[in-house]
């Protein structure tokens, strides 16, 4: 445990009485080594943004970009000091938008984004982007289970849990952490492990982000990569029924060093045949073993498929839309932390919900009402915008063989994961959005009758009525139990708080 911030600066800053007064922007801005970026201020239109435009109307007080833990330290006593409401933000991609916060202060870890790999272990600053942390450890042979999207931030996805190509194989980015640094609302810097405040380390492997305090650092160990043999597939989109039955049998039995997905990506007009995505880190012949094996469970014949073999690294950069563009394009554009003037990578507004599903998956009748929603898109909603539906095997291998209460993230007896999401464009009217959103909904409410009733806190879900099973099950009480011992005060709050 590191000291607090030191009363001195408190003392500078304004804020040494237990009255709250106005918030003292400029005060904090003085206080700090980073920056403080304020209304009115030339870079303020970007630091307010998170990923969505849909949230570039919020307007919180002030954006803070700490140097370092102490002057997170900082920033969390002025919140508490001045009654300010305070949230930390990584890479701004929470799908309700609650990295930010209307008057509020945000302390986004943006400028904290080193990434040092260290013998097998690699230490990140909890700023530092998928992007970055993939292609440092994939230069090097090494990988970390995590996710693709390049801007997505470390922090909030390993606070979440953390699912991806190689999370069959090791598990979830969570179950690599082997220690973070965190400063809790008292203003303590904390070095968290198994040993130091192993409740605390417990509840940051799944709990999800915003609830305990601000990481400012994370240790993973590494494993290394292997090279990727990847296979694209395609069934005529009449077969759609027997593919998803056939893929959810075949999933069953698959060997953890597997990663699948079945895509249906859905514009205005006819629907169109999904893509089934098939990526195995144990070679080529496995990989044709496994696919013939698929294509017997699916029982009709394919329309088209195509097989490559690429370096993991090179495996990354494709999958993850970069292949064309060099390490600073891949950011969203701005110079700001986090951002590179360079960057080329866009943002989208959409909403999104999401199912984990037990061994007995989704059964006929479910397939159908997937399908039926499928086809009624282009009818439900105006044209320009985007349907995705994704069943995705990244649960199931590593992930289930850790017990449910090992870490906070719960969902350790999951076949599959399914996300349905709906982009509107930047055009789209109110009611437009909301024809997007109804889509979403309606689909959703259709799989009730056969859902498991867990959720990915990652896909945090604002509509989700009975959230805190969904997200946490039997490991809620010890979450609640870690909150009340950290927060006890409710530093942190958005609707979905522990
Ligand atoms: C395009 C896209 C692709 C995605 N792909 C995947 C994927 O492949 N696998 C997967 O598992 N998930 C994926 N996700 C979901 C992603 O993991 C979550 O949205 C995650 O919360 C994003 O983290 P962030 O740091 O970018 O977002 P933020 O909005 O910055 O943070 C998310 C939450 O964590 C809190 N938080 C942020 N930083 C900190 C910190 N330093 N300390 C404490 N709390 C903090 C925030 O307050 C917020 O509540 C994807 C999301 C998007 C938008």
């Amino acid at each position: 445990m590191l000291g607090g911030a030191p009363a001195l600066v408190l003392a500078a800053l304004g804020v040494t009485g237990a009255h709250a007064r106005a918030p003292d922007w400029a005060a904090l801005a003085r206080g700090t080594d980073g920056r403080v970026v304020l209304p009115g201020d030339p870079e303020y239109p970007e630091a307010r943004q998170l990923f969505q435009p849909r949230y570039d109307t919020v307007a919180p007080g002030a954006v803070a970009y700490p140097a370092h833990a102490a002057d997170v330290a900082v920033c969390l006593d002025f919140a508490r000091r001045s009654a300010v409401p305070v949230v930390p933000r990584a890479g701004g991609h929470s799908y309700a938008g609650w990295s930010t916060r209307a008057g509020g202060l945000v302390v986004d870890v943006g400028a904290m984004a080193a990434v040092t790999v260290e013998g097998p272990g690699v230490r990140v600053g909890a700023g530092a982007r998928l992007g970055d942390v993939n292609r440092t450890l994939a230069a090097r042979r090494l990988t970390l289970p995590t996710g693709l999207c390049p801007t997505v931030g470390i922090a909030g996805l390993t606070l979440g849990g953390g699912l991806g190509l190689a999370s069959r194989a090791h598990g979830t980015t969570s179950d690599a952490l082997t220690g973070a640094t965190v400063v809790t609302p008292d203003g303590v810097v904390r070095e968290v492990d198994a040993t130091r405040d192993p409740d605390l380390f417990w509840a940051l492997r799944g709990g999800g982000g915003g609830n305990f305090g601000v990481v400012t650092e994370l240790r993973f160990r590494t494993h290394p990569a292997t090279d990727c043999a990847y296979a694209e597939l395609h069934w005529p989109e009449a077969d759609s029924a027997a593919l998803l039955r056939g893929w959810q049998r075949w999933l069953a039995a698959l060997p953890d060093p597997f990663w699948s997905q079945v895509e249906f990506l859905i514009e205005s007009g006819p629907a169109t045949a999904p893509a089934v995505r098939v990526l195995c880190l144990d070679g080529r012949a496995e990989l044709e073993r496994q696919l013939t094996r698929l294509s017997g469970l699916v029982g009709r014949p394919l329309r088209d498929s195509w097989t490559v073999v690429r370096t993991y690294e090179d495996t990354l950069r494709a999958m993850s839309g970069c292949a064309e563009q060099s390490a600073a394009q891949c950011h969203l554009p701005g110079t700001l932390p986090g951002r590179t003037p360079e960057g080329r990578i866009g943002r989208d507004s959409y909403a999104g919900r999401s199912d984990f599903w037990g061994a007995a998956g989704l059964p006929d009748a479910g397939v159908a009402a997937v399908l039926a929603a499928v086809r009624r898109y282009g009818q439900a909603v105006p044209a320009g915008g985007l349907g995705v539906v994704q069943f995705t095997g990244e649960t199931g291998g590593a992930v289930n063989r850790t017990a449910a209460a090992g870490t906070a993230f719960v969902h350790r007896d999951s076949a599959f994961l399914t996300q349905y999401l709906a982009y509107w464009p930047a055009s789209a009217t109110p009611s437009q959005v909301s024809a997007h959103q109804g889509w979403l909904d309606g689909l959703w409410q259709d799989l009730r009758p056969w859902a498991s009733g867990r959720a990915y806190q990652n896909y945090i879900d604002p509509k989700l009525p009975a959230w805190r099973e969904a997200y946490y099950g039997p490991n809620l009480a010890r979450l609640e139990e870690v909150r009340r011992t950290y927060d006890p005060d409710t530093l942190f709050r958005f609707p979905q708080a522990i």
